[in-house]
């Protein structure tokens, strides 16, 4: 059954403004956390809750918090990764357009339990408007009180900066996000030290999603146990799934974690457009591994996706038919790779764009024997080789397309 938590006020009549925010309940978890709670206490009900990561790693937030050194004389700070950059994903774009003060308040709760006094909000360029939207939403916190100096008389202060991306995906990886907002081009740090202790200006940082850090008000608000019993007691409350492609009803809808894949496309989505028949799906944004149609019977959490050989990553679910040509998902996923590769490591800078030229010459109807394999040996020397997972995410959807589509493709070997 859908369960709204996050998206519970998204048709609220003005929502967007803080007086119909306030009116539905809202700023009342950060009432109570300031006021009420030890930031200590706000951090060990979020781990309590097993709230894991929305962006993609599903690590636990409130484990990650806790990496933060606690007594160092460097500011910390948090960003928020409003980056979205991964095909298939448009979850956080609702939350931050339709309900921005939950984001905020979220950001505030979070700030308040690991000690930050400056946010960061870093949104990609092409979401100029929700941008607009998130400072109206900030400039109204910091009249009400909610943001500034001395937050409802408590002592604690907090700014709130958005800052625009200029749409590079790799920016979406959290080192190369904190380069970019130090001024720098977006090229992954090496790893470790994690921002946790060497972060953004050098400083601790904690880096979040947007939907991680939307749950956080309603953990407050209810209790982590409230929130664990929306979901799995490993993975708790509810996930935002985006589903696009050959669905009659796609969108987004938020269902508890562990909801059936199979039932997620056929129930909510409304099934197959125009009488079509599945051929595959991809679980969690274009760099999940691609799933064949008979293997959708899957509880959409993350160990059970990962066990399934793929990953739930942004819960974006891509639904292809099966008159979709498996070349052209491949060709898709080839070129954005290739693309986005920063260039900073060889075997993904050299291995994406030599996989693309293969794959271009396979849809040009020039296809030689050898170069399925070729792709395979290409994608698996860019794999568990590289700097940081943009790697992985190139070679693991092309590895598991050759591999369980080798017969179709075989098919555009003209020169065999
Ligand atoms: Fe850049 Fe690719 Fe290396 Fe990541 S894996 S650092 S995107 S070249």
């Amino acid at each position: 059954m859908e369960e709204k938590v996050l998206t519970r006020h998204f048709d609220a009549e003005g929502i967007v403004r803080l007086d119909a925010y306030r009116r539905e309940g809202g700023y009342t978890a950060v009432e109570k956390a300031l006021t009420k709670m030890k930031s200590a206490e706000v951090m060990e009900e979020v781990k309590k809750a097993n709230l894991r990561g929305r962006g993609g790693a599903g690590f636990p937030a409130g484990v990650k918090w806790g990496f933060v050194p606690k007594d160092v004389p460097n500011p910390k700070y948090l960003c928020v990764n409003a980056d979205e950059g991964e095909p298939g994903t448009f979850k956080d774009r609702y939350i931050m357009s339709r309900d921005p003060h939950l984001l905020i308040e979220g950001i505030i709760i979070a700030s308040y339990a690991v000690g930050v006094h400056t946010a960061f909000i870093y949104i990609r360029g092409e979401y100029e408007a929700i941008a607009q939207k998130l400072e109206e939403a900030i400039a109204e916190a910091s009249k009400k009180g909610y943001l500034g100096k001395n937050i409802l008389g408590t002592g604690f202060d907090l700014e709130v900066v958005v800052h625009r991306g200029a749409g590079a995906y790799i920016c979406g990886e959290e080192t190369a996000l904190l380069e970019s907002l130090e001024g720098k081009r977006g090229h992954p740090r090496l790893k470790p030290p994690f921002p946790a202790s060497i972060g953004l200006f050098q400083c601790p940082t904690v880096i979040n999603n947007v939907e991680t850090l939307s749950n956080v008000p309603w953990i407050i608000r209810n209790g982590a146990d409230w929130f664990l019993k929306k979901g799995l007691p490993k993975d708790g409350g509810t996930r935002i799934f985006g589903v696009s492609g050959m669905v009659k009803k796609p969108g987004i809808y938020e269902l508890p974690v562990g909801t059936n894949l199979r039932t997620i496309i056929f129930d909510y989505a409304g099934g197959m457009k125009e009488g079509k028949e599945l051929k595959a799906v991809i679980p969690g944004g274009m760099s999940a591994p691609i799933l064949k149609a008979d293997e959708i019977d899957l509880p959409m959490d993350g160990d059970s996706v990962v066990g399934a050989g793929s990953m739930l990553g942004s819960a974006a679910i891509i639904v292809i038919d099966r008159d979709t040509p498996i070349l052209d998902v491949l060709q898709v996923v080839a070129e954005f790779y290739a693309h986005e590769s920063c260039g900073q490591c060889t075997p993904c800078r050299i291995g994406t764009s030599w996989i693309h030229k293969i794959v271009k010459r396979l849809a040009g109807g020039e296809g030689e024997r050898g170069d399925i394999d070729a792709i395979i040996r290409l994608a698996s020397n860019i794999k568990g080789k590289t700097l940081c997972p943009l790697g992985d995410a190139a070679a693991l959807p092309i590895l598991a397309i050759c591999r369980k589509f080798r017969q179709e493709l075989e098919g555009y070997l003209t020169h065999a």
